[in-house]
């Protein structure tokens, strides 16, 4: 059986573990956590990279740094994971669902502005398979409305939105290095960026569990205690130590499984144009990091079909997120109406997503595309 997914080690994982366990610095802020956060800091120009135990814990930070209070509303679309609503539901926020775009998962801009109230404090952008939501009208409306902006970049690392890196233009980007994501910090991790010098200082204690640790370290103060809200929020060494591996091949990880995608898009081309199914859409604005490789179907029985296929033919092809909206836990607390949200329902009923990881080879590739011409034939 061909598997959905198969994390992948460059080989210096261990090593780099090794190191980190013998040098007797063992929890976190040490020697890796600085280096990957510097590499964030450098490579893609985030103000401030901090270091988390997942991307659901980066969103948990972004929600208390936005000082989301019970009553604020934040606006989310509704086809993303669980996380980018509980993060805030957890500080007492009433989520407010939007749809997606007609073409693509991503929050539909243009319905954004209908859904804001004077109790809006929070849009969150979801770049779904590290596609660029379309941030110069979402950045509009929130500065016009003085409302935050937390971009959920968990599925994102090295993506691009008009030259910008994804992450890096709202107030906040969350990152996650679970081991589903492009790179991980050995199943689990995450990175939160701070791009809005204002809320640095906040972000620092309230990742060191609500003291003021990290300027204490920095011998700005000559002791530290506890001065506000917060919690443990960064991971080991050791998952920054597996991270660090995974960052200095970050090329070589991102060129292969871009190749594995412009495999899929080349072989599947004749089919979509048949409108057997919907490819991928890539905006001009969006660059495309491979995150994710995946097709819409027409309707809910043809995804069966293709998945069930597949399976018969030892691959493992899965759908991704039920509608948040219909959700059993929304259902039970929310207030107001439930909304109607088409293309969101359409794209948890019809879409599907292919193998994708570093070690699927061409051989591969191409019997899954096999299978899939052969089942439309
Ligand atoms: C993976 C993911 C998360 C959660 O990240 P964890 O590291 O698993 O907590 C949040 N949002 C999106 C869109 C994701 O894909």
């Amino acid at each position: 059986m061909i598997p959905f997914n198969k994390p992948f080690l460059t080989g210096k994982e261990a090593h780099y573990m090794y190191q980190a366990v013998y040098t007797g610095k063992l929890s976190g802020n040490g020697v890796f956590t600085k280096k990957c956060q510097q590499l964030f800091e450098e490579k893609y120009g985030f103000k401030k990279a901090i270091m988390t135990t997942s991307g659901t814990d980066a969103l948990e930070m972004a929600a208390i740094l936005c000082d989301v209070k019970p009553g604020d509303e934040v606006i989310v679309p509704s086809y993303t994971f669980v996380s980018s609503a509980l993060a805030f539901v957890r500080q007492g926020a009433r989520i407010i669902f939007a749809d997606s775009c007609k073409d693509n998962p991503n929050i539909d801009p243009d319905k954004i502005e209908a859904l804001i109230t004077p109790k809006t404090k929070v849009i969150v952008p979801v770049h779904y398979a590290g596609v660029a939501c379309d941030m110069d009208k979402i950045m509009d409306i929130a500065n016009r409305h003085n409302i935050l902006v937390v971009e959920d970049a968990a599925q994102a690392i090295d993506s691009y939105y008009k030259g910008k890196p994804l992450g890096g233009i709202g107030h906040f980007g969350c990152f996650s290095f679970h081991e589903t994501k492009n790179v991980t910090a050995g199943g689990e991790g995450g990175l939160l960026c701070v791009n809005d010098e204002r809320f640095i200082r906040r972000a620092e204690i309230i990742w060191e569990k609500g003291t003021n640790r990290a300027e204490f370290f920095r011998g700005m103060v000559n002791k530290y205690g506890w001065v506000d809200t917060g919690s443990s929020f960064l991971p080991s060494e050791i998952n920054s130590a597996f991270l660090w591996a995974q960052l200095e091949s970050l090329d070589t990880i991102q060129a292969r499984r871009k190749e594995i995608w412009n495999m899929y898009h080349e072989g599947l081309k004749d089919l979509a144009a048949k409108g057997c199914f919907s490819m991928p859409d890539m905006p001009d604005y969006a660059t495309n990091n491979a995150h994710m490789f995946y097709i819409v179907c027409r309707n809910l029985e043809e995804r069966t079909k293709l998945i069930a296929y597949l399976k018969e033919n030892e691959v493992l092809a899965v759908f991704h997120y039920l509608s948040l909206h219909l959700s059993e836990y929304y259902k039970d607390n929310h207030v107001g109406e439930i909304p109607e949200l088409p293309n969101c329902d359409r794209f948890a009923d019809c879409l599907v997503r292919l193998p994708m990881y570093y070690e699927l080879n061409d051989e591969e590739v191409k019997k899954i595309i096999d299978s899939i011409n052969e089942l439309f034939k």
